[in-house]
């Protein structure tokens, strides 16, 4: 069997879009794009260094005043024509999302809608962004907030998700009246490029939304650029850190968006083949490279054995393959390097105690040549362990037990992280109360069905702070300006 060839005739120009112009230059060099199902090279992609974002940067200045001096019906205008755009090229968007790292069609394809709604829902924000009344004493005075800008955001995306990601952030930033350099990394520059693309067919004025995919070379130049106001980053903690330490030169605030190890806990009392689905969607979801997959499943002594024995089962029935294969649910990971990463993680495991349920190879055959690792279940998983305190990003899942709510809740907060958590309990009255105990952003119950739009959204601890979502994004990327008036 012969996996189906990605539509490459589909790629977008891969040059970085800085206003309107498409520069050739690469000042970091190229970078060789692998499709990760099969290892092969989707094309060169030139890669950002500081001349690139320094002249992003500059295009996003020379913007930003008179993008946020628009009217806001024609800001608003301008988002929902983009988001129409969005839509009507979701053919191409779902194959570029599959082609930047190998999420299967079936799961992608969700992905232009939830992006066109993220940027219909912010552009309804831009004529709601208020101020604020504020009582003055002793009187003769008014004094009032008022919700600006920061001014040019630089949003740094990570691999897994760039079309939702450039949704999450990019929407909210420009409707609030920010300008925006997005960096795409160069495991996923497509999708990225492709809505700058369409942002510049909608009418959004060149130098709005600019796109410059780059690695750690042009992620630093962004960074310590003083023409950045703000910084928004999502990805992993370590990176995060780096991009703090070059932040601190010239004190630019950083909204992080990071990684997590999230719980799904499972009391006695759950229908299990009703849960399965949702205990399962930690090692499916986006092939376990969810920031918010639910990786850790903690399950109540009662049921242990059974929903061990049934997560094995149920794996066996997940179709894995060619993302190009309608029936595919867990396609490749990103590179090779994550495959080495995951298996290295799971040998761990197992010297740590872990019992393998599934899984535990990298698929060969006809996969021989792309990046697939079999799913895996790894029961009894020690919640000190290596496997259970640091995420895997890959299909893996670890099975810890428990005897009561409160050694659930006490494992289920037991990692640096704190993103999101599952429940899964037929007792109304726990589930409430388990959920007020979890320190993470987002907890979900008795199932799994994806966030509104209108939601907060976002972590804890090392998962992050700030949020995405609802008026929660919004005000991410603004800040108020207090103003005196003496009567
Ligand atoms: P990463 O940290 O390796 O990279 C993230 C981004 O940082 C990329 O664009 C990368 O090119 C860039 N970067 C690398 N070095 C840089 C530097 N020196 N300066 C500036 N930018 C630099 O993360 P990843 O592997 O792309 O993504 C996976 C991680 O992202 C996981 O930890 C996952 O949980 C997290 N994530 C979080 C969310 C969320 O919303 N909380 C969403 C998706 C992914």
């Amino acid at each position: 069997m012969t996996l189906i060839s990605p539509p490459l005739e589909l790629l977008p120009n891969t040059s970085p879009l800085i206003g309107d112009r498409r520069p050739t230059d690469s000042s970091a060099g190229m970078h060789k794009h692998r499709y990760a199902a099969t290892g092969q090279v989707t094309s060169q992609v030139p890669m950002a260094g500081k001349p690139e974002m320094d002249a992003a940067v500059a295009a996003a200045r020379a913007a930003q005043p008179s993008w946020a001096a628009m009217p806001v019906t024609e800001r608003r205008r301008l988002l929902m024509r983009l988001a129409d755009l969005i839509e009507a090229d979701a053919d191409r968007l779902t194959n570029l999302g599959t082609i930047d790292n190998g999420t299967p069609q079936q799961i992608v394809q969700s992905a232009p809608s939830l992006t066109a709604e993220l940027f219909r829902y912010n552009a309804g924000w831009t004529d709601r962004i208020e101020g604020s009344v504020i009582p003055t004493w002793p009187g003769d005075a008014l004094d009032y907030a008022v919700e600006k800008p920061f001014g040019v955001v630089a949003i740094i995306i990570p691999w897994n998700g760039p079309l939702i990601a450039c949704g999450m952030t990019g929407a909210p930033a420009l409707a609030a009246g920010n300008t925006v350099v997005i960096k795409p990394p160069e495991l996923a520059p497509y999708s990225a490029l492709r809505i700058g693309e369409l942002a510049l067919e909608a009418g959004i004025p060149p130098g709005v939304l600019n796109v410059v995919p780059a690695g750690p070379v042009g992620g630093d130049a962004l960074v310590r650029n003083p023409g950045v106001d703000k910084i928004h980053f999502t990805g992993s903690g370590a990176t995060a850190r780096i991009v703090l330490s070059a932040a601190l030169e010239t004190l630019t605030p950083v909204g992080l968006e990071l990684g997590g190890k999230s719980a799904n806990i499972v009391f006695e009392d759950t229908d299990i083949s009703t849960a399965l689905p949702t205990m399962m969607s930690g090692i499916i979801a986006l092939s376990g490279q969810g920031c918010i997959n639910g990786t850790r499943l903690l399950v109540q002594d009662r049921i242990y054995d059974e929903v061990v024995e049934a997560a094995g089962r149920f794996i066996t029935q997940v179709p894995i393959g060619d993302p190009y294969d309608g029936s595919t649910a867990i396609g490749p990971v990103v590179n090779d390097t994550a495959c080495q990463r995951i298996l290295g993680m799971i040998t761990r495991a197992t010297e740590d105690g872990a019992r393998v349920i599934s899984g535990g190879e990298r698929l060969n055959g006809d996969y021989a040549d792309g990046y697939f690792v079999a799913p895996t279940i790894l029961a009894d998983v020690p919640s000190d362990s290596y496997i259970a305190q640091n995420e895997v990003f890959g299909p893996v899942l670890s099975i810890l037990r428990f005897s009561d709510e409160t050694e659930a809740v006490k494992i289920a907060n037991d990692t640096e992280f704190g993103l999101a958590a599952y429940i899964q309990t037929n007792d109304l009255k726990r589930a409430h109360r388990v959920a007020d105990r979890l320190d993470v952003g987002n907890v979900w119950i008795n199932g799994f069905n994806g966030i509104p739009v209108s939601a907060p959204f976002g972590g804890n601890k090392h998962s992050g702070h700030g949020r995405l979502g609802g008026k929660w994004g919004i005000r991410e990327f603004t800040r108020p300006r207090n103003i005196w008036v003496s009567l």
